[in-house]
């Protein structure tokens, strides 16, 4: 008698090399080209177990390639990930909006100064790329209208020139101040010395 794995059975059953069972031929893959007429030996649960085994080592060992067959994978096949994507924000708006929620709350300052950023693009004042950590520092971290220190978490980037007279978003136009004291000056305006002064 042949050996387990050669025996085809009739019905359309096959027997799948790796678990021994026979299984109707719509649950084996098939094979790749110029075979693709004929199935693989393994059926598609012991195919796919394989498959996620591998991609979780892989995961573990080397997240670079992975990253590279996501990105590759997303290149290649555009329109359908969007759809994927679409379809599944659509079946879980409550996941997807706990997702945002949480991705914003971890990355609040960067979320805020993209918005903010893109807000002066939209309005085509001239912008200069500095991180904010790089003003506060520059400024000793003291407020440029009262000159008191200013919490590290919680300061105010203050444009000297408002954006509104044509100021520009540059390293020269901004200064460190209490989001109180830009109020106050915005407000009665005596705090343009600087502009003048010892820029
Ligand atoms: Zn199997
Ligand atoms: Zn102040």
């Amino acid at each position: 008698m042949a050996p387990v794995d050669r025996i085809f059975l009739v019905d359309n059953l096959k027997c799948c090399a790796k678990c021994q069972t026979a299984k109707p031929k719509s649950d084996f893959y098939p094979r790749s080209k110029p075979r693709q007429h004929h199935l693989r030996a393994w059926c598609k649960d012991c195919e796919n177990n394989r498959s996620s085994k591998y991609l979780e080592s892989l995961r573990e060992n080397n997240p670079a390639k992975v990253a590279k067959y996501r990105r590759n994978y997303y290149v290649r096949n555009k329109n359908k990930v969007a759809a994927t994507n679409r379809r599944y924000n659509r079946e879980n708006p409550e996941k997807v909006k706990a997702q945002w929620g949480a991705y914003y709350r971890a990355n609040k300052e960067k979320y805020k100064n993209r918005a903010r950023l893109r807000q002066l693009k939209i309005r085509q004042i001239a912008i200069e790329d500095f991180d904010r950590e790089e003003i506060y520092v520059r400024d000793g971290g003291k407020c440029h209208i009262c000159r008191r220190p200013v919490p590290q978490d919680y300061w105010h980037l203050d444009h000297l020139v408002p954006l509104s007279r044509g100021g520009e978003h540059s390293k020269k136009n901004v200064a460190v101040a209490h989001s109180q004291c830009n109020l106050v000056r915005y407000n009665t305006g005596p705090a343009q010395l600087r502009i003048w002064g010892d820029v």
